[in-house]
């Protein structure tokens, strides 16, 4: 999506560790109207997809999920992230590793809100590894919901979760694809 890579190459910054900081369209600022562009792409992408929900994890994501989910006309729930989360069974739980964060998260959703027979599509802000996919992934499994796709903002293609993902026959639909990001020049390479 140009308009997103430009926004990247202008307001990206390159940190070292393999992290980019998109904080002032995407993960502190935001910007809704490139949101509602990024919103109506994904609608395009997943064209006759039968989806029902959009699942995406808290916090980075749900800006991005709640603009997209109005332009799929559909509701969107976010999975909560905490260091313990009591035992509880109103809840699927599993585990996600933080990329960012160096942390491993009890990520959890109620079990009023995710279901079997929803057709849901994830949405987050970047895919590095994968673990927030693939734990998002297993809440679905264990609702007996269908996962239907993945949506990414930035897909860092240098890391592993966009092989794995794609590997696994899971339909993943990037807005951008970095393939490469060097923290001492800032310079941003895509793939296309
Ligand atoms: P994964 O679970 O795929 O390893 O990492 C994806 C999650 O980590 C995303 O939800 C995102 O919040 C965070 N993340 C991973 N890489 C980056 C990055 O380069 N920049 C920012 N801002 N967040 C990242």
């Amino acid at each position: 999506m140009e308009v997103l890579e430009e926004r990247i190459k202008k307001d990206g910054i390159v940190k070292p560790g393999n992290v980019l900081k998109v904080d002032s369209f995407l993960n502190h600022q935001m910007d809704p109207f490139l949101f509602k562009e990024m919103g109506k792409e994904w609608k395009a992408r997943f064209h006759g997809t039968n989806i029902s929900k959009i699942l995406t994890i808290e916090a980075s994501g749900i800006g991005i999920a709640c603009v997209a989910a109005l332009c799929f006309g559909l509701p969107v729930v976010f999975a909560k992230k905490s260091i313990d989360v009591p035992l509880d069974d109103s809840v699927y739980t599993t585990k996600v590793d933080s990329f960012t964060k160096n942390k491993c998260f009890d990520v959890s959703v109620s079990k009023k809100y995710l279901k079997e027979g929803d057709k849901v599509l994830i949405i987050d802000d970047f895919l590095a590894n994968g673990c927030a996919v693939y734990g998002l992934k297993d809440l679905i499994e264990q609702a007996g919901a269908e996962l239907m796709g993945v949506g990414i903002v930035i897909e860092k293609g240098f890391q592993e979760g966009g092989k794995k993902i794609r590997e696994d026959g899971i339909r993943l639909e990037s807005l951008a694809i970095i393939d490469s990001m060097d923290p001492e020049t800032g310079e941003i390479k895509f793939r296309h």
